[in-house]
């Protein structure tokens, strides 16, 4: 007990927070939104920052859509001065991984939603074209030559022949394993859940023998994405606000930021006070600097 961390936050406290960090990423589900539902408060803060001069960028592992919906979607739940450059998510990141850092040469094999192939194919990544033959078995069908990595992303029309598929490509040693997030799962409304790409991932682990390299939080790839892209970005200068703490939080710590969980999403306070405790060091990584119920608390400090 007494350890640091876990310190709920408001009023000057917070002010002098936010006043001192240049740079504010801001996980999206549960921090921004509930799936369609802007967190009441949130487009304000958003506006309020960026009107203070701050840069906001958004870290989302939801590799569903490209960048372009992101600003649509954005725009569509009040924030209209959210621009495509804020963004960094985790399907973006995976084609720049692919573009910039392995430069693959060959196709890639997409287990994932449309939204996923089309930022790849906008960075000139080309993706095997599935065929919508009913009748195809992994008896009968065909196999790409050229795979050169198998990409696993959150997929809403999984099917046992994509498993199939992606396992037989995984057989070749030269064909990279990679995963845009290793979410195990996302809340819905109603006590829903819907399972995450990590537990599509899982499988293909299990299938192959091999370890996915996961791209999305809390990898630090995401961060070298922000600092490529935004000059000067000094850790020290970031806050990373998340609901998550095995993503988000770990995320920041990873990356060697400061970080603040939020309320309103999945993670518990007594959850992060357990982490907070243990004696397993590694657990502490999980344990957010800061606490709040919500990012609206943060909209007294805009007030003179
Ligand atoms: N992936 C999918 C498919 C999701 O539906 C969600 C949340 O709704 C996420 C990832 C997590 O997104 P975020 O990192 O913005 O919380
Ligand atoms: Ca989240």
């Amino acid at each position: 007990f007494g350890f640091k961390g876990c310190q709920k936050i408001r009023g000057p406290q917070l002010r002098n927070l936010l006043e001192a960090k240049d740079f504010i990423l801001f996980d999206c589900d549960g921090v921004i939104w509930h799936g369609e539902k802007a967190i009441t408060g949130a487009v304000k803060v958003v506006n309020s920052l960026i009107r203070h001069g701050k840069n906001v960028v958004f870290v989302t592992n939801n590799s569903t859509r490209p960048r372009e919906n992101y600003v649509h979607k954005f725009y569509r739940l009040g924030f209209t001065d959210v621009m495509l450059e804020q963004i960094f998510s985790s399907s973006y990141c995976s084609a720049l991984y692919l573009r910039d850092v392995v430069k693959v040469h060959g196709q890639v094999f997409v287990i994932g939603c449309d939204g996923l192939r089309r930022e790849l194919q906008e960075a000139g990544i080309p993706c095997v074209e599935e065929a919508d033959n009913p009748d195809a078995t992994i008896y009968n069908c065909n196999l790409a030559p050229d795979v050169k990595a198998v990409l696993v992303g959150h997929d809403d029309k999984l099917t046992f022949l994509k498993l199939a598929k992606a396992s037989c490509y995984l057989r070749d040693p030269d064909c990279l394993f990679l995963a845009t997030d290793n979410d195990p799962w996302h809340p819905l409304s109603g006590g829903r859940i819907l399972p995450g790409s990590g537990s599509l991932t899982a499988a293909l682990e299990v299938a192959s023998g091999r370890k996915a390299t996961v791209i999305g939080k809390p990898s630090r790839f995401m961060f070298e994405c922000i600092s490529s892209q935004f000059r000067g970005v000094d850790p020290a200068q970031c806050l990373m606000i998340g609901d998550r703490l095995e993503t988000d939080m770990l995320f920041g710590s990873n990356c060697g930021l400061d970080t603040m969980l939020t309320l309103t999403g999945v993670s518990q306070i007594e959850e992060a006070q357990e982490y907070r405790n243990s004696e397993l060091t590694t657990n502490h990584s999980l344990v957010p600097d800061y606490v709040v119920d919500t990012i609206a608390d943060f909209l007294p400090a805009f007030e003179d």
